[in-house]
């Protein structure tokens, strides 16, 4: 509907006009609201708008959660097998793969000294210069890495050895006499000469070893290697390839 407005009590003026207004065709009327009437826009908006919003948010803001707590563990097992892996690599010889110099100190550190009847022994291989220089350095980490292996498939599980030196290697060991940890030590010189003529064609050289045994009937009093060392020196003075035991 279109009607006219008036200030008051001008009733003649909105006859006359309602009047002329009368006449006007129904285009002329609709130009006019277009020309001069406005409307109020108002947006109406599905209702289920706002939940859908709400709910899409939810899932979005969930699956980044989701995602990120999947990355986090991801990375989390990641750096717990590289931390591993250096942990495992700071206690390891690289090229024997026995425990290293750290490892075996550290062992001796904690190891409860008031047990009676440990055995430390300590053994270097004999002339290893000779195979560095007669046969290349390379064969001589074969030689190392054979010394390692023959020791290791001789000795007991519980055994801990250790690669201390360059060629210079660590065994602690318990056994209820010094007569058991001897014996064991010249198995290992007699098997790791024997072994090595069959393994190593050195013109008939065997690879020995020169090896100090201190035994600790009443206990370790001190966390040094400094006893098997001076038997295995002895061992070196009386022509290498022996042994030597200490009881302390
Ligand atoms: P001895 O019988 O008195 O023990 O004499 P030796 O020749 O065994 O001892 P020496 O100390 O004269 O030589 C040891 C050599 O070991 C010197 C060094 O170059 C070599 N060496 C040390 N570490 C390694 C290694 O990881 N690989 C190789 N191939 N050689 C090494
Ligand atoms: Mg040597
Ligand atoms: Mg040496």
């Amino acid at each position: 509907m279109l009607h006219a407005g008036f200030a008051k009590g001008n009733a003649a003026l909105l006859n006359r006009i309602d009047n002329k207004f009368a006449w006007l065709d129904d285009d002329t009327k609709r130009q006019l609201l277009n020309r001069w009437v406005y409307y109020d826009v108002e947006t109406v908006y599905p209702t289920h708008l706002f939940p859908a919003l709400v709910a899409i948010s939810i899932f979005i803001v969930t699956s980044y959660i989701v995602l990120l707590k999947r990355t986090v563990k991801q990375k989390t097992r990641a750096l717990q097998t590289a931390n591993d892996m250096l942990q495992d690599q700071a206690i390891t010889d690289s090229l024997t793969l026995l425990r290293n110099r750290r490892y075996f100190y550290q062992h001796l550190y904690d190891l409860d000294k008031t047990r009676g009847d440990i055995a430390l022994m300590v053994f270097d291989i004999d002339d290893f210069k000779a195979f560095n220089d007669g046969f290349g350095h390379a064969h001589g980490d074969e030689v190392l890495c054979f010394v390692a292996k023959t020791a290791t498939i001789l000795l007991p599980k519980d055994a801990i050895i250790a690669r201390i030196g360059g060629e210079e290697f660590a065994i602690l060991q318990y056994f209820s006499s010094a007569e058991g940890a001897l014996a064991q030590a010249r198995v290992l010189c007699e098997e790791i000469a024997r072994q090595s003529l069959a393994l190593f064609n050195h013109a008939s050289k065997p690879v020995t070893i020169s090896l100090g045994v201190a035994y600790y009937p009443n206990g370790m009093p001190h966390s040094e290697i400094i006893d098997a060392d001076k038997a295995m020196y002895q061992a070196k003075k009386q022509g290498k390839n022996c042994t030597v035991l200490h009881v302390l």
